[in-house]
């Protein structure tokens, strides 16, 4: 009884080292043949990713910043526009004359500048308020101010009409701040005029122009926006630097400030989808270089 069971034990060790080192083959030849796929995969996958993004990158790259959300907070906006490699130079503005029967449809840009010492005859822009706009817009944006304050939907004036001397100031103060993050003098200068327009470049210094409430990037999100892009060309207001614009009006997305350009206009303007540069080009009437002397 002990000779056969001590046989059997052996057998069994013998079974067991037999297991073993066939178990060891057979994981030896698995490991070997996952790593020969790995090595038979590796270059199929360097290629993939070696090709993807020669496909997606100028996809990337061209992309529009106009086409992200519209939310970056205050401090993130400067960002947005500094990570552009290619700051194109401020234009030298024209100074252009302003037409006494179409003056709302006055185009002041990075190219066109209004007349220094053009004077315009202010009014509150709304009961009570001391903003004031050119005293025509005025009376609109007091119109528009008493229907949606009708229901319960207030458009508080926060910045109205600004002296030319008041956006000089406001201009440098912002170039300076990119001058003190190292942009050189023409960087700096076009970088400044993407948020605040040179002296006479602002549709402020005409009167023309209405930020209403605040200049929250989020303002797109309130009840009040949504009014005014149902309501507001029904006043002659459009909104003036849509996101999707940007590259034409080279100002950042301002979802706050609505333009005066008449009723007539606003409506043709919101319905055409154009921005106020493409559709004064459109009806022909961009404006008309100051003659000198
Ligand atoms: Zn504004």
């Amino acid at each position: 009884m002990k000779r056969l069971n001590m046989r059997t034990v052996r057998l069994a060790l013998v079974f067991l080292v037999v297991l073993a080192v066939l178990c060891f083959f057979i994981g030896f030849f698995f490991s070997e043949r996952t790593s020969e796929n790995d090595h038979i995969m590796s270059p199929l996958a360097e290629v993939n990713t070696t090709a993807a993004p020669a496909t997606t990158a100028p996809v990337l790259t061209s992309t529009p910043i106009v086409s992200q959300p519209a939310q970056p907070p205050a401090d993130t906006t400067s960002v947005n526009i500094l990570e552009n490699e290619n700051i194109e130079p401020l234009p030298e503005a024209v100074t252009i004359s302003i037409s006494e029967t179409e003056w709302y449809l006055t185009l002041v840009n990075d190219w066109y500048k209004m007349p220094a010492d053009y004077e315009v005859i202010s009014a509150p822009a709304a009961p009570g308020s001391d903003v004031k706009l050119d005293y025509r817009v005025a009376e609109a944006y007091t119109a528009m101010y008493n229907a949606a304050a009708a229901e319960g939907l207030y458009l508080t004036p926060y910045s109205g009409l600004r002296s030319y001397s008041r956006q000089e100031i406001n201009y440098e103060n912002k170039t300076q701040l990119y001058r003190d993050q190292g942009y050189s003098e023409t960087e700096a200068r076009a970088l400044a005029a993407m948020i605040i327009k040179p002296p006479g470049c602002s549709e402020h210094n005409l009167g023309l122009a209405m930020d209403i409430i605040d200049t929250a990037d989020n303002f797109y999100t309130t009840e009040e926006y949504a009014w005014l892009m149902e309501h507001a060309a029904d006043y002659g207001f459009i909104l003036r630097y849509p996101k999707e614009k940007q590259y034409i009006t080279r100002v950042e997305y301002e979802p706050w400030h609505w333009r005066y350009v008449g009723v007539e206009h606003a409506h043709a303007i919101k319905n055409s989808g154009l921005c106020l540069e493409e559709y004064l080009q459109a009806i022909g009437k961009m404006p008309l270089p100051l003659a000198e002397g």
